[in-house]
């Protein structure tokens, strides 16, 4: 029954046809281009081997190029051989695309038709195996290659008849037929005519299955290719029973049974029960048929062939309805029913693999451009650095002293640079908070420069800068420094003031310096500065911060219409004032209890009852009233404030859960259903910490609770997915006992691949996805693949900041199994808690 393409796996169907390109490169005896060909040559017989040769290719090889498309080609031939389709298969497709940027046509037109194949038969997607195959066509026609375009045409005939466009799948088998019948090449000839009969018979078309069948068997040879010829005589005996010859397709089926194998012929024994099933059915034989269907069915079954077992399903349903057996045919149509969801979502999984695999590739291949730009970049600066340095050197007395002059000093006005800047302005910091002084930082930025460069060129631009350079020294306070920062920006470094205000005054003097006329190509002209005062450690504690505040200081001096000095305005300052005082009183309220937990439910949608609950952290300053947790979470952190404080939730949660236990609303783990869980955030900083596992469960005990109780929120990070140290405290987590959830998915760095590592119970979906999900259709099949995804992981699914109806409904149907958000319930105090029912389940 079967048609050739399934009698092979799409590699080895795809390398019968991958000989190498061009014969004079093969003659080449080592390099990139010998190991591609060579990698095609065995790629049936030794795939491991193929696959290292085309690894050592693609390294070797410029991937932006037509040797670097054709070793992916082989790679992606060879990744397919090894099991690993989804890689394969986008390997393939970026071959493709390279190859169609680079040529040759016809290795473009090779890519595109293995991807196809691999498309098809993995991944399930005879869509766009289609259009692949068309473009492969399309390129063999441009190049008017009979053989190429016949071998596509064979391959893509079959893909179209599983798709159900049958009569399309004969039009394009004959054209195939038409283009190999004279041609030299009798084995393609033979299973072009093998997939028209075989399409044939699928449409009932017995009577013109006939010519091709026997054309197909007259050129097939038992002692040569077995299979081949056991496939050939199958169909033919199919379609001689379809038109009435009963003796000849009994006498056929019979005589090809003892040629197969039931033990090794993994593909052609059930095709040949499926075979000899439809030539008994045929025959009006069905319960010689049920026999066979039955056995083919439970082959199919076994060896996970999931096409045979819907295949199978279909005729044996006809098979029991003709035995007058209805009870039983039912129980087949309704076993087909399944097979074929389970199929489709195999179909879907590989999909969805195919795509990650994709967007990792083009992720890889945008880092190495990007990587090797920046390499050029930094070569060429280099250079230009040698030459200045060089041109410097012969001025001077000796390179040494030079080189260490100029890597902390700027060429053009022999300023101190931002190196050095940044140096010194950490140790001037320093020096300040630890003899309770201040310090200025004056940040320079001359107004309307560009418009003199553009006005009077670059030259008159660098005397320009230069000329600024030495006003600004020779005002300068005793004991300042003026540093270049780039372009026409220059900061000035106040390390010692009396008082605060003596830094505004220095910069106003600086202003009125650089103000003066001065002669430029002849002419007189004044330019005015903008400057921006900060005040360390007053403004702010680290270095980065107080340039970062002089900086915005300067924006508003220009903002205010340039020419003016400027302190941080009022709003600035209160901006910084309230974080520094965040950060103050946060330990001081984490340690006093002055930190609240609020808990917000979270509802089962699959059991209708409550699922867990998650506490939120609350804080009431007396003096900034109430603050947001997405404020002061972030200070904690930087601080490591966020250590003190994440021990505090979890004896909160605790104290939660044997409140929820003394007021009966708690229930423990019964089989088919997970109990009930405190869910507590868990930042990324703290899994930093290596003492973490022991802090956590120390606090769970000293309160009385088990970490079984608990369940951590981990928001999805790189570290997460990629640091080893990370994915072992995770591990460690669960093994104390604490089952884990990754939070916020979707929200920024998303990928499935961490997933695998089985560390996590539960997964819940970002609140934006969910609601871009409610607004567009497209975006919802992305929820809906995720917790497709997050299901065939293993993983419950929590959907969150659920605000409507509508998005319950939503995603009930993509099978979610738990909702939180202000729709069930806001988060609430303890008390609330303990009496709460859901007004809108
Ligand atoms: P999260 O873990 O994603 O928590 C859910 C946030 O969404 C909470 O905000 C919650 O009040 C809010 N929310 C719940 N349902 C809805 C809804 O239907 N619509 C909308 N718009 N929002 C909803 P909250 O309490 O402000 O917390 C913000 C973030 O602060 C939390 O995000 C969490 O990352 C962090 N956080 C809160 N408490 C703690 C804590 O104790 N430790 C740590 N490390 N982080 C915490
Ligand atoms: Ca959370
Ligand atoms: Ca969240």
């Amino acid at each position: 029954m079967a048609s050739t393409d399934k009698t092979s796996t799409p590699c080895t169907a795809a390398a019968s046809a991958c000989k190498p390109q061009d014969p004079s490169e093969s003659s080449v005896k080592d390099g990139p281009a010998a190991w591609v060909a060579r990698a095609f040559d065995i790629l049936n017989a030794d795939p491991p081997e193929a696959h290292r040769l085309a690894t050592a290719a693609k390294a070797a090889a410029d991937p932006d190029s037509s040797l670097g498309g054709r070793a992916r080609h082989a790679l992606g031939m060879t990744e397919c051989m090894l099991g690993r389709f989804a890689e394969g298969c986008a390997t393939l497709l970026d071959a493709a695309e390279t190859l169609h940027r680079h040529g040759p046509v016809l290795d473009e037109c090779r890519a595109w038709r293995d991807h196809a194949s691999v498309l098809s038969l993995q991944a399930g997607d005879a869509q766009a195996a289609v259009k692949a195959f068309e473009r492969a066509l399309a390129l063999a026609e441009s190049v008017g290659d009979l053989t190429e375009q016949a071998t596509v045409l064979s391959r893509m005939g079959p893909v179209l008849g599983h798709s159900g466009q049958a009569g399309d799948a004969c039009r394009v088998l004959q054209r195939a037929v038409a283009l190999l019948a004279d041609g030299p090449d009798r084995a393609s000839y033979a299973n072009a005519l093998d997939n028209l009969g075989y399409q044939l018979i699928r449409q009932g078309d017995y009577a013109q299955a006939l010519p091709p069948l026997r054309a197909e068997v007259a050129l097939r040879d038992l002692a040569r290719d077995r299979l081949a010829w056991a496939n050939g005589q199958s169909n033919l005996a199919i379609a001689l029973a379809g038109t009435g010859q009963a003796d000849e397709a009994r006498a056929i089926i019979d005589a090809v049974r003892p040629v197969l194998n039931a033990a090794t012929d993994t593909y052609q024994w059930p095709d040949y029960l499926m075979s000899a099933g439809a030539v008994n059915l045929l025959l009006d034989k069905p319960e010689a048929a049920r026999v066979l269907l039955r056995d083919a069915l439970a082959v199919a079954r076994q060896s996970g062939m999931r096409m045979v077992e819907v295949d199978a399903l279909v005729q044996l349903s006809t098979a029991e309805e003709r035995c007058g057996d209805l009870a039983a045919a039912l129980q087949c149509e309704r076993a087909l029913r399944q097979a074929e969801r389970q199929w489709l979502d195999e179909q879907t999984a590989s999909r969805v693999q195919v795509m990650e695999a994709s967007i990792e590739l083009a992720e890889k291949r945008a880092e190495n451009q990007a990587l090797d730009k920046a390499r050029a970049e930094l070569e060429q600066r280099v250079e230009e650095r040698t030459a200045e340095l060089q041109a410097q050197m012969r001025e001077r007395d000796t390179a040494q002293r030079l080189a260490r002059f100029w890597s902390d000093h700027d060429w053009l006005t022999r300023l101190p640079n931002r190196r050095q800047m940044q140096a010194l302005l950490e140790s001037q910091l320093q020096a300040a908070e630890a003899r309770g002084g201040q310090m200025g930082v004056l940040f320079v930025d001359l107004d309307g420069f560009k418009a003199i460069n553009d006005a009077h060129g670059h030259l008159s631009g660098d005397r320009l800068l230069r000329l600024t350079a030495r006003r600004l020294r020779q005002h300068l306070p005793p004991g300042g420094t003026v540093t270049r920062f780039g372009g026409d920006e220059f900061v000035v470094l106040l390390p010692d003031l009396a008082q605060a205000a003596d830094a505004a005054q220095a910069a106003d003097r600086l202003r009125t310096a650089v103000l003066a006329p001065l002669k430029l190509d002849g002419r007189v002209v004044s330019l005015s500065c903008s400057i921006g005062v900060a005040i360390g450690p007053r403004d702010a504690a680290t270095p980065n911060e107080l340039l970062r505040c002089a900086d915005r200081a300067m924006l508003e001096a220009k903002g205010g219409g340039r020419n003016q000095v400027r302190e941080l305005d009022a709003g600035g300052q209160d901006r910084l004032e309230r974080r520094g005082r965040l950060r103050r009183e946060l330990g001081e309220a984490i340690d006093n209890g002055r930190l609240s937990a609020v808990f917000q439910p979270l509802w089962s949608l699959r059991h209708g009852c409550l699922a867990g609950v998650e506490l939120l952290a609350r804080w009431h300053d007396p003096i900034l009233g109430w603050v947001s947790p997405a404020d002061f979470i972030p200070v904690a952190e930087e601080s490591g404030q966020i250590s003190a404080l994440g021990l505090w939730a979890v004896r909160e949660a605790v104290a939660a859960a044997l409140a929820l236990q003394a007021a009966g609303r708690w229930r423990d783990d019964t089989p088919g259903r997970p109990g009930m869980r405190v869910s507590v955030n868990v930042s990324t900083v703290q899994l930093a910490d290596t003492q973490l596992v022991q802090r956590l469960s120390e606090a769970v005990q000293e309160a009385g609770g088990q970490p079984g109780w608990l369940e951590l929120e981990l928001t999805e990070s790189v570290q997460l997915a990629e640091d080893p140290a990370y994915q072992q405290r995770m591990r460690h987590l669960r093994e104390a006992g604490f089952t884990l959830a990754i939070d916020d998915f979707g929200a920024g760095y998303s990928s499935f691949s961490y997933l695998n590592r089985a560390y996590f119970d539960r997964l819940k979906i970002d609140r934006a996805l969910v609601h871009a999900g409610s607004e567009a259709a497209d975006r919802s099949a992305v929820t809906g693949s995720i917790i497709l995804m997050a299901h065939r992981l293993g993983l419950q699914v929590v959907a969150e900041g659920i605000e409507t109806a509508e998005q319950i409904g939503l995603l009930a149907e993509q099978d979610c199994d738990i909702v939180q958000g202000y729709h069930i319930a806001r988060p609430m105090p303890l008390a609330d808690l303990l009496g709460w029912q859901p007004s809108r389940p």
